[in-house]
């Protein structure tokens, strides 16, 4: 990496709390080692567009505690095209930036990936996305702070159902993994959870209604990974097989949405954001490329792209235990 090029960094795909923290992580480290940094808009939009301008020390003061990002994110349907690739490589040569920093999550680090393969630009890649889906790190940036919230929320929704003799079914994001719903469910004490991994999901409600739950509780929580990972469909869906199958019971439905991404990141999060920040510019000194950095076992770790992207990322069966246990 030259010191007379920039640096690039951007945030793309879905926004995730704490990667403002990882914003100010790469710009200042980078600066701090005798580089120069560009903050390019709007992700790879900006990026093909040449939306992009120097980062100060001060440009990156005062925003570890905001949730979203400052640099704005998108999704951006020409740099899933040759064409647009081709247009973003030649505004990265003609703003002299020769090495780019992505902050996202699966769809984002696949771009990055493909990028690298036709063109000759090192990318680093952070995880950024609430799903904590990506394969190599034990944590992604934003899942933290996702999950807090959605045990806040819980925490409300189980008042109105204690009160009330309610079953609710709560869905919360994750797309096609289960981290937050099933994580969720054991630190709100929620009585089950309905996750994509679980191939058996039709029968988790089944087990979850065959357990005789009513004989102890007289209120229950079920957390639901949203639709397009469930191919059983959503909260709705496990609600109205309740009411058709079980009249008596009083079910209702709370679906939480674009909530559960802003707000400030929660701790963890702004120090995983500064560490993976920090470590993305120690790997690209390092001379790396084309790789994700990722935290396991409390250490920094390189991942190739290729491994982060196509390995599915388990989730730990144990945590299905736990939760069975502890909800009788
Ligand atoms: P989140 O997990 O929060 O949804 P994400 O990074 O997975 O974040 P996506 O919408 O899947 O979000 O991807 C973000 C952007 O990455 C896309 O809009 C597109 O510009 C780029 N991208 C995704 N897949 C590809 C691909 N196969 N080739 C090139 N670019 C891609």
């Amino acid at each position: 990496m030259k010191k007379d090029e920039y640096i690039g960094i951007l945030t793309s795909g879905g926004d995730a709390s704490g990667m403002n923290a990882a914003i100010r992580a790469v710009t200042r480290t980078a600066i701090f080692n005798g580089f120069k940094v560009k903050g390019i808009y709007r992700g790879y939009e900006g990026l093909i567009a040449g939306e992009s301008r120097e980062l100060t020390t001060e440009d990156v003061s005062s925003i570890i505690q905001r949730g979203g990002t400052i640099l704005q994110t998108a999704r951006s349907e020409a740099f899933t095209t040759p064409e647009g690739r081709r247009e973003a490589y030649d505004t990265m040569r003609k703003e002299k930036i020769g090495a780019l920093v992505v902050i996202g999550g699966d769809g984002s680090l696949t771009g990055a990936r493909i990028f690298a393969e036709e063109y000759p630009v090192t990318c680093i890649g952070l995880p950024g996305t609430i799903d904590n889906d990506l394969y190599g790190t034990d944590f992604t940036i934003g899942y933290d702070t996702a999950l807090n919230t959605i045990v806040e929320c819980v925490d409300k929704i189980r008042d109105t159902a204690t009160s009330h003799d309610r079953i609710f079914f709560v869905e919360v994001m994750g797309r096609d993994a289960g981290f937050l719903a099933q994580n969720s469910a054991i630190a709100s004490g929620a009585e089950a959870a309905i996750i994509p991994e679980d191939r058996t999901d039709a029968d988790q409600l089944e087990t979850f209604i065959g357990r005789g739950f009513r004989k102890t509780k007289n209120s229950s929580i079920v957390i639901v990974t949203e639709s397009p990972g469930n191919k059983n469909g959503g909260a709705m869906h496990y609600a109205d097989r309740v009411k058709r199958e079980y009249p008596g019971y009083d079910v209702r439905v709370s679906i939480l949405g674009h909530l559960q991404r802003g707000g400030a990141p929660s701790a963890n999060d702004r120090i995983l954001a500064s560490r993976l920040g920090e470590a993305a510019i120690q790997a690209l000194m390092e001379d790396q490329h084309n790789i994700m950095v990722g935290i396991h076992n409390n250490e920094i770790v390189y991942v190739p792209f290729d491994q982060a992207i196509k390995n599915d990322k388990p989730i730990d069966k144990n945590l299905i235990r736990v939760l069975n246990e502890l909800s009788i």
